[in-house]
């Protein structure tokens, strides 16, 4: 009998775990808690290995056809003139803007129609309890179910639930001392297909960018450590917003006004997930919910995609969850490990407090984009790093097609 796998969330992580492991042959079923499909995010990269992993499930030029269009990141001043800019192609697809520059909804909407073709996807629903033996872990949901598994995977991103109750007490957050507002706004003749990004004093900065939707993609960031943002409803959190943002010049004013009527409003106080371990008996963390690097690192999607590959790929290989968690584990820590190495400075040196302070950033920045300079911008920009070994593992065509 096939094995039963159940997957919690069905975001990247969990939608391309449930993709591997149906192509496997496993019995999946993935719950997540929101009531339909999430639509909502905003731009995210996909590099490296997760573009292997994508080319690998035959999704990558769907992924590519369906594109932010950004061209590349400008930081502008009050008048919208240009400081310093990087087009997408100056630094080989490495730069802020990547090659990959996708929605996080167009992405998931894209692995969510082949993996739901072998998975079961239950929304509205969620782990109440996990009680583990010898032979499986036993699951009670939210909704009354019982059911029993031989692997759970926990893909419920950087706040999730299940990982406190299995691993209680064991994430030690790192707080990047940044809190970031996405959400949608209206089009105007002004928003070109740059990321227009303008720094205000006090750690403030408004940044636009383009999507192939017709409408643009706010962002308001604010450095300072974390004051329980994250916890206020949507309304508490926008009045702060506007509270914070009611000075800053350029286009906060519209973005601000756009803000009350938006319907896709996501605050972000970000803060890496810290585990020493990943596994506990069958229960497996994976994407977010296991190591979330922040959008600082601009790794989390390549990182989540390849870590649900690679853990589908080591249940496929091994004989029990457990061995399959370590060699997983095994697989995996040095990337991430390396992705998550990022100095507390970076969100204070993008986001100044003074004025003296933009001048300096801005200065940099136009220096580093200056053709002979570019070298050594895009060693700054692109890291490299430690990826798994993806021909360890089976590319799937053995089991029910996509
Ligand atoms: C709506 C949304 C918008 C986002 N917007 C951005 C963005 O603009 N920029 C950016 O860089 N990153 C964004 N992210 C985060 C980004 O998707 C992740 O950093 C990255 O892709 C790794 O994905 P993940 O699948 O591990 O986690 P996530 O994408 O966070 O997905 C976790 C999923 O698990 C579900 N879930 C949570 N708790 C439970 C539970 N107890 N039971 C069942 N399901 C549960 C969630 O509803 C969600 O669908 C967003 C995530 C979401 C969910």
């Amino acid at each position: 009998m096939a094995r039963q796998v159940l997957v919690t969330g069905a975001s990247v992580a969990g939608l391309t775990a449930a993709w591997w492991l149906g192509r496997y042959g496993f019995d999946v079923t993935v719950v997540e808690r929101a009531a339909g499909f999430r639509e909502g995010g905003q731009n995210i990269d996909v590099r490296g290995v997760g573009r292997a992993v994508l080319r690998r499930m035959g999704l990558e030029r769907a992924a590519l056809d369906r594109g932010t269009g950004e061209e590349g990141t400008a930081w502008v001043d009050a008048r919208g003139r240009v400081a310093a800019q990087f087009k997408a192609g100056d630094l080989d697809g490495d730069g802020p803007t990547a090659e990959m520059e996708i929605l996080r909804g167009d992405l998931a909407r894209l692995l969510y129609a082949p993996a739901s073709a072998h998975a079961a996807v239950r929304f509205g629903d969620g782990v109440e309890r996990i009680e583990q033996d010898a032979d499986a872990a036993t699951v009670a949901f939210a909704s009354g179910r019982v059911a029993r598994y031989d692997a759970v995977i926990v893909a419920e991103g950087v706040g999730s639930s299940t990982r406190e109750r299995v691993f209680p007490g064991e994430n030690a957050p790192r707080w990047m001392d940044l809190t970031i507002a996405y959400f949608t706004i209206p089009r105007t003749a002004r928003d070109d297909r740059m990321w227009r990004w303008h720094n205000a004093t006090r750690g403030r900065s408004v940044s636009l960018r383009p999507d192939r939707h017709g409408t643009t993609r706010a962002m308001l960031t604010l450095q300072r450590p974390p004051g329980g943002e994250d916890g206020w409803d949507p309304a508490r959190q926008k009045a702060f917003l506007r509270a914070q943002f009611a000075d800053v010049g350029w286009e906060a004013p519209r973005v601000l006004a756009a803000m009350a009527d938006t319907e896709d409003f996501y605050v972000d106080v970000l803060r890496q997930v810290r585990m020493r371990r990943w596994s506990n008996g069958r229960v497996v963390l994976t994407g977010d919910a296991a190591w979330c690097v922040t959008p600082l690192g601009g790794i989390g999607t390549t990182l989540a995609i390849t870590g649900a590959c690679v853990l589908a790929g080591e249940l496929a290989r091994a004989a029990a969850v457990e061995d399959a968690c370590a060699a997983y584990e095994r697989a995996m820590r040095p990337m991430v490990e390396q992705a998550q190495d990022l100095p507390k400075i970076i969100p204070r040196l993008m986001n100044p407090h003074s004025r003296l302070g933009i001048r300096l950033l801005h200065g940099a920045l136009r220096v580093a984009s200056a053709p002979r300079l570019r070298g050594l911008a895009g060693r700054l920009f692109a890291r490299r790093f430690p990826e798994p070994d993806l021909s360890r593992y089976p590319d799937g065509r053995a089991g029910p097609s996509a």
